[in-house]
Order: C-alpha cells, then sequence, then structure tokens
C-alpha cells in the first residue's frame, strides 16, 4: 500500500503510540483531582503544555487543549463574536477555508452578524486588496487560514497583520492545521490559532487552540472549568502528552521532511506535466507548501481517478477528505475560479514524515498507465 493522503490524516509516530499506552496505563488518574494521581498528572498536563509552547514560541498559559482543530476553529470564532457582538457586526473570511470555519461563520451570519468573504486570487491566495476594501469600523471578526487544505497555497499572514493595525478592533484567528511547524509564523502577532495533532504524526481527537487574550473569547461550553472554562470536560492526558511528543519528534526533523517533500514535488509536478491533460493545481513555487500536490484530469471525475489507483494499492483523496462527501463542487476550488471540469476531475496527492521517493515513483508509473485509459474517454468527449 502506498499511502498519499496526509493532508487527511497522518500515521502517527511509534513513539507517539507508546507514549498514548504508557500514560493510559500509569498515568490514568483525573488531573483535576485533588488526590496524588491527580496531582502528579496535572503536572504531567503542564510540562507537555510547556513543550509545545516552547516549540510554538508562546507562553503555555495560552494554550488550551481541545478535541482538534473543529472544536477549536468553533470555540474561537463563536467565542468572539459573542464578546465582540456589542461592538460591531461585521466579521470577514474566505471560501477557502475549512468546513470547521466556513459554516461556524454562517451560522454567525444566520444569527444576525454581517458576512463577507474575501476574494480568492488566481494563484490561491486571499486578495488582499479586496481585504482593505471589505475591514471597516463594524468589524470584529477576520479568519484566515495559514496553508490551504485543498490546493496548499501559504495566505498572506503577515500582510493582513499590517493592515490590520489600522483596525485594532479586529480579533484576527488563523486555522494552522496545514501549516504549523511547516511554515514560519510569529503567534505573537495573531489572536488565535487552531492546530490538530494527526496531521503531524499525533492522534486523532486531540488539539489545542492557542489565545492571546483569554479575556478576548467568551465560552461557548459549560462544565467543570477544565481548561480555564474555555474547554470544558475531562482532560485528554494520554492523547496530550502524544501531542507533544509528536510535534516534539516532528519539529525536530522538519529541515529533512521539508527538504524531502520539495524533491517529491518537484519530481511528480515535472512528471504529470508532461502529460497533455494533466492541470497543475499547485504550481511549483515558494507560496505553497511542498506537502500538498492537487491536479485535474477534466472530463474526468476525480472519484475515478481515485478508484483506479485504489485498486493498485495507492491511496489518495478527491479535493479534500472532509468536504469530499458534503459538496459536489469544492468551494475552495471554485472559489479560486477553476471551471467545473477541473474541480470535478481534481484529486490530491500529499506527504509526509513517512514518504519515500520510490512511492512516489511508483505512483507515477501507474498514474501513466491509468492515464491512457482517461486520456482515451476524454478524448472520445464522452
Ligand atoms: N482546518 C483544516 C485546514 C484542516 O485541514 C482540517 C482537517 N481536515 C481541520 C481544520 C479540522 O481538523 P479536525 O478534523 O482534526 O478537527
Amino acid at each position: 500500500m502506498i499511502y498519499l493522503d496526509n493532508a487527511a490524516t497522518t500515521k502517527p509516530f511509534k513513539e507517539v503510540l507508546e507514549t498514548f499506552i504508557e500514560v493510559n496505563k500509569n498515568y490514568y488518574g483525573n488531573t483535576a483531582s485533588i488526590n496524588s494521581y491527580g496531582k502528579t498528572n496535572a503536572k504531567l498536563l503542564e510540562a507537555s503544555r510547556n513543550q509545545i509552547a516552547d516549540i510554538l514560541k508562546i507562553k503555555s498559559n495560552n494554550i488550551y487543549f481541545t478535541s482538534g482543530a473543529t472544536e477549536s476553529n468553533n470555540i474561537a470564532i463563536l467565542g468572539v463574536a459573542l464578546h465582540k457582538k456589542d461592538f460591531g457586526k461585521h466579521i470577514i473570511t474566505s471560501k477557502i477555508e475549512h468546513p470547521s470555519v466556513l459554516e461556524t461563520f454562517r451560522s454567525l451570519e444566520n444569527q444576525g452578524f454581517k458576512l463577507d468573504y474575501i476574494k480568492i486570487l488566481p494563484n490561491g491566495k486571499i486578495d488582499l486588496e479586496h481585504l482593505k476594501k471589505l475591514l471597516s469600523k463594524d468589524t470584529v471578526l477576520l479568519s484566515v487560514m495559514q496553508v490551504n487544505n485543498v490546493f496548499g497555497a501559504i495566505q498572506p499572514i503577515s500582510e493582513i497583520i499590517e493592515i490590520l493595525k489600522d483596525y485594532p478592533k479586529v480579533h484576527f484567528h488563523v486555522d494552522g492545521v496545514q501549516g504549523v511547524i511547516k511554515d514560519k509564523i510569529n503567534l505573537d502577532e495573531i489572536d488565535s490559532y487552531s492546530i490538530s495533532a494527526h496531521k503531524f504524526h499525533g492522534l486523532k481527537g486531540i488539539g489545542l487552540l492557542y489565545i492571546k487574550s483569554r479575556r478576548a473569547i467568551q465560552n461557548i461550553n459549560f462544565g467543570g472549568g477544565q481548561e480555564d472554562n474555555l474547554r470544558n470536560g475531562t482532560v485528554n492526558l494520554p492523547s496530550i502528552v502524544a501531542m507533544a511528543k509528536a510535534m516534539r519528534l516532528y519539529a525536530e526533523q522538519i529541515e529533512t521532511i521539508k527538504n524531502n517533500h520539495k524533491n517529491f514535488k518537484k519530481y511528480l509536478v515535472e512528471e504529470l506535466s508532461k502529460l497533455e491533460y494533466v492541470e497543475i493545481n499547485s504550481p511549483l513555487a515558494d507560496t505553497y507548501v511542498d506537502s500538498i500536490v492537487n491536479i485535474s484530469l477534466p472530463k474526468i471525475k476525480g472519484e475515478a481517478i481515485i478508484n483506479a489507483l485504489n485498486d493498485e494499492g495507492i491511496m489518495i483523496s478527491t479535493t479534500s477528505a472532509c468536504s469530499s462527501k458534503k459538496f459536489n463542487v469544492n468551494e475552495a476550488l471554485n472559489a479560486r475560479g477553476l471551471d467545473e471540469d477541473n474541480i470535478k476531475g481534481s484529486i490530491r496527492i500529499s506527504f509526509s514524515y513517512f514518504t519515500n521517493m520510490q512511492e512516489i515513483e511508483k505512483f507515477v508509473e501507474l498514474f501513466k498507465e491509468k492515464y491512457k485509459q482517461f486520456k482515451e474517454v476524454i478524448e472520445s468527449g464522452i
């Protein structure tokens, strides 16, 4: 099997699984209990928070553990809107955001907020000039992702920070799921940031929300007061300790990982560009991450390509796992201006620490074989 669907999720590191089992076995006490198990485990929790804070270069008390980026995005976006509703009702995002951001903004629109979407340029980045036009005295919240999960475009976060200096009332939230560690970002300059551990070889169902100022966000769930009352519920210590381990291992090897991905993407894009009908939606450019390659075969359904390759033991995705079941036409590619044929025929190939060059070569070889059949279909005009 060749697994090239790493933007959807990655295989956990062996050490991460070992840590998870070890903590479950020996540190199962509740971190909120005042008995000695509880106290020991609370220390372990804070040690993991400190370790993550060091890697992300932030203060540990600005980190709130959650069940993943979906929850972090919900807490941040809804929590800010609730806090700021009396100061302004205008909110801004873009249509290339993950559904956990987009749908949360849409729920706010249904509650009476005015929602605007920043235009997307053909290169996959948000249009900064349009953002400047949209911002007003009434704007209270802006959310833009660090790296797009469908085609890998890196968004201009530092430029946005500059623009926002004239709008101090705006809370700037960044979905960092596909960019964390890989792409540099100064978290001191943004207001909140979400990540999920399973995108860097940690476990599913665990993540965090970084918040610069706890007071900027009203809690949207209620319970025992864990995580400073922002994410109530018994803390998932085994997964948190395992996330800290995954992040450390990933961060230690990031230069090698990035270098490998650069080579994989170069080879893949150069080889696939030789095929007449292949459109490259993730060009070789430093404004894109190297870990995601999106391509299209117009007139062929993405699902047909996925299934043909799946039969050969290769696993890739159409657009993105989260939205592939939900929408007929991928919103992110649509917002970028791709035509319907290209969107329907798009696939995503994505790499991880475990990917190697032999796998990429095998992928190219098998893709070229399948392409012969697809080419016939395209040329017959069906
Ligand atoms: N944001 C982005 C950009 C993502 O790629 C994902 C995962 N596909 C999420 C948010 C949601 O993460 P999770 O499913 O772990 O909650």
